[in-house]
């Protein structure tokens, strides 16, 4: 059986906003009652589109965001409740690989320094050591060692988001948590982002928690999917059953937007009607039934449970409770 690195139970964030026109402040509930395992050495995507929560998640995965109530344990402990010394701890352990590698390395500082940083603050390995780190590292996102002596700005977007992989990796963490990877690139270099992930995870056993909203990338990278809407998740499954069987309305209505993916049931694009429901104001009874193809009248009153209808595979729908 597969061992349990990350344990989110009952997961709830809220923001409360600014004052608005009105006066009043509003709550922003981002992410509501998620339970959620990751397993060691393997590729979980969270799929949905802009404004689902996603990445709010992984920021409060990583304690960059505070949860307001829940749990999210890694090895056993609760990220929530950490202090500092435990906090730098698991900073180690969990990385993070950001979506705009423009943006995520600092200009001013050459790339030897840019991937000794981490290990400045957080090792107290002889510079000998660090510089041994460092060309271990760069050489596994396939850069050579002359790369080191380089700015940013030298490098193209693809070489820049693989240096962003390797200050990810210079602290040996388990677990990377990867924000929309490739979505600041260039379609053609996407693809040889994409092969370096799946082989870093293959080779060194690499946990990964995968955001993005492009079901292409999740099809070929992720072991497992969890399909997120207004905050919970409503559909999770093998990458397989995901994408060969979806069962949840809302994942048969992404999947059908994307260009040349065949499904069994998803010939058609379905189109949703209107706009993604704002967090302030969440709908009652399932939160997808403003704009579901399939609503009835119990959608509207009653959140439906989850319920696993085969191994592994979990929905989240009336359709599916009572069968
Ligand atoms: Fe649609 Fe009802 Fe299922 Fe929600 S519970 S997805 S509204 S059928």
């Amino acid at each position: 059986m597969a061992e349990t690195l990350l344990d989110i139970t009952d997961l709830n964030v809220e923001y409360v906003t600014e004052k608005t026109f009105s006066g009043a402040k509003q709550v922003v509930r981002a992410v509501n009652g998620i339970s959620l395992k990751i397993n060691s050495g393997e590729i979980l995507a969270i799929a949905g589109e802009s404004g689902c929560g996603k990445s709010t998640l992984a920021r409060t995965i990583l304690r960059l965001e505070k949860g307001k109530s829940g749990k999210v344990c890694f090895e056993g402990r609760n990220v929530l409740e950490m202090d500092s010394k435990e906090l730098k701890d698991y900073r180690k352990q969990a990385q993070m690989i950001f979506q705009n590698p423009y943006s995520s390395l600092n200009p001013k500082m050459k790339i030897v320094d840019i991937l000794k940083e981490p290990l400045d603050i957080n090792t107290k390995f002889t510079d000998a050591e660090k510089y041994n780190i460092i060309y271990d590292t760069i050489s596994k996102v396939g850069l050579d060692k002359e790369s080191l002596n380089f700015y940013p700005h030298e490098f193209s977007g693809g070489q820049r988001q693989r240096i962003a992989i390797a200050r990810a990796l210079v602290l040996n963490p388990k677990f990377i948590l990867a924000d929309e990877p490739v979505s600041a690139l260039d379609v053609s270099i996407q693809a040889q982002i994409i092969n370096l992930l799946k082989e870093l995870k293959n080779k060194y056993r690499l946990t990964f928690l995968l955001i993005t909203h492009d079901m292409s990338v999740i099809r070929y990278l992720a072991d497992r999917v969890a399909v997120m809407y207004l905050g919970e998740i409503v559909e999770l499954g093998s990458t397989i059953q995901i994408f060969t069987n979806p069962k949840h309305p809302y994942t048969k209505a992404l999947l059908s937007a994307v260009p040349k993916i065949e499904t069994s049931d998803n010939a058609q694009q379905i189109i949703l009607k209107g706009d993604l429901p704002s967090p302030t104001d969440l709908p009652k009874g399932c939160k997808f039934h403003t704009r579901c193809p399939n609503c009835m009248d119990v959608c509207k009153s009653c959140s439906p449970n989850e319920k696993e209808i085969f191994d592994g595979h979990y929905v989240k729908c009336f359709l599916y409770l009572n069968k």
